[in-house]
């Protein structure tokens, strides 16, 4: 089959094998068809030797998390993500992945009014305890949330779908940090619905690229800040999805809020630092794909007593997007060592930029807290401790 993947790309791979140890599938399996040197190999068997694409292949490629955590890992700049999101795109247009009943999951995702009504009925289900506790779902899960309000222009604020259905109050504290150092604040909200991060990790082009399209239509001339890692990640790789001058240049304005603030951080005030020991919890797509991981600290710093690293070089928590819905067992056992390493350093808190990380660790007794949170009460003097 082909399997449309770019040849020179494809060739990168010498198979030394040196991103194994930073792939989270295969320090839990040991299994080589579960490394990106395994998936590549099979890759490479499909497209060039029209090897059989047998459920054990399609598996292969259904269990990456896409976390890219073998990206920085690799020596020959393999372009990791772009050859796994291509491979599912060719196999979900061959009927062979992502069925019918989870594309149609991820279709109101698109469309605030059913988004609104679907998490409703979600927040319903999670309070009678018809949601599995290893969701991470918080028991109060917003059923309506207090509207945010434009406070000016100069920047925009990216609200997403999910985050901003069940965390708006992440949005919130990230507006007033933002205004605490002099930025009017626009919230996207349902002009620019959904980024289509999902869609395309699930193998849906077409989806992805009309969400894509629709946001850049939206959103002109101003920065594009984003406070989802997963969001921002993909977002800055319009240019490569749709391949259009437009795209590239639309990329080029979006930055992880982070990453924006690092830069104006003597714009921010002075204020006493929250009392609390911070453990940083570096979500993949800031880490492994967007490399802009060190802002958090920078931005963090000055507002908390003092910030932790867990000593896991970054590895992967295993949320992955809708990973941890459709590889329960794979992604609890991620976890667990992305828990032991949390649970190895002394911490008051845990800081994590990704709404997808933070449920998924919530799942396992974890909380966390995003970086904007933990700044917006250190400047408007609150405490934190949960
Ligand atoms: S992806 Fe990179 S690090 Fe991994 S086996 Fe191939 S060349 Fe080596
Ligand atoms: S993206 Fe993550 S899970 Fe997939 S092969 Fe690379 S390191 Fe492993």
């Amino acid at each position: 089959m082909d399997l449309k993947l770019d040849a020179d790309d494809l060739n990168m791979c010498v198979q030394c094998g040196l991103c194994l140890p930073h792939c989270p599938t295969f320090r839990v399996t040991g299994d080589e068809t579960m490394s990106p040197r395994g998936r590549i190999k099979l890759m490479r068997e499909v497209q060039d030797n029209d090897a059989p694409v047998s459920k054990e292949v399609v598996d292969a490629f259904a269990t990456c998390v896409q976390c890219r955590g073998c990206e920085p890992a690799c020596p020959s700049g393999v372009p990791y993500g772009h050859l796994m999101e291509q491979t599912r795109e060719t196999l979900v247009d061959a009927g062979k992945l992502t069925p019918a009943w989870q594309q149609a999951a991820l279709k109101p995702l698109a469309h605030p009014k059913l988004l609104k009504a679907g998490s409703a009925v979600i927040a319903v289900a999670n309070k009678v305890g018809l949601v599995p506790s290893r969701l991470g779902l918080p028991d109060d899960l917003p059923i309506r949330q207090e509207p945010l309000v434009a406070s000016g222009d100069d920047v925009w604020m990216f609200t997403g779908c999910v985050m901003d259905a069940w965390q708006r109050d992440v949005h919130q504290a990230t507006q007033r940090v933002l205004e605490a150092a002099g930025f009017g604040v626009r919230p996207t909200g349902d002009l620019a619905p959904c980024c289509g991060a999902l869609q395309s990790h699930a193998g849906m082009g077409d989806d992805s690229r009309k969400l894509a399209s629709k946001l850049i239509a939206a959103l002109g001339d101003r920065p594009v800040l984003v406070n989802s890692a997963g969001c921002g990640a993909a977002m800055k790789d319009y240019g490569h999805l749709l391949g259009t001058d437009e795209a590239h240049e639309f990329a080029c304005r979006v930055l992880d809020i982070s990453e924006f603030l690092a830069d104006h951080i003597d714009a921010l005030p002075s204020v006493e630092p929250l009392d609390l020991s911070v453990a940083v919890q570096d979500p993949c797509h800031l880490r492994h794909v967007q490399r802009v991981h060190e802002s958090t600290r920078t931005v963090l710093r000055p507002f908390v007593r003092e910030l932790v690293e867990l000593n896991d070089d970054g590895l992967c928590c295993g949320a992955g997007g809708a990973y941890s819905v459709l590889q329960p067992e794979l992604a609890g056992q991620i976890r667990d060592r992305k828990v032991e390493a949390i649970n190895r350093v002394a911490h008051d808190v845990v800081a994590s930029a990704n709404p997808g990380c933070s449920m998924h660790l919530a799942g396992a007794g974890v909380q966390t807290v995003h970086p904007m949170t933990l700044v917006d009460q250190a400047i408007r003097g609150t405490s934190s401790s949960s």
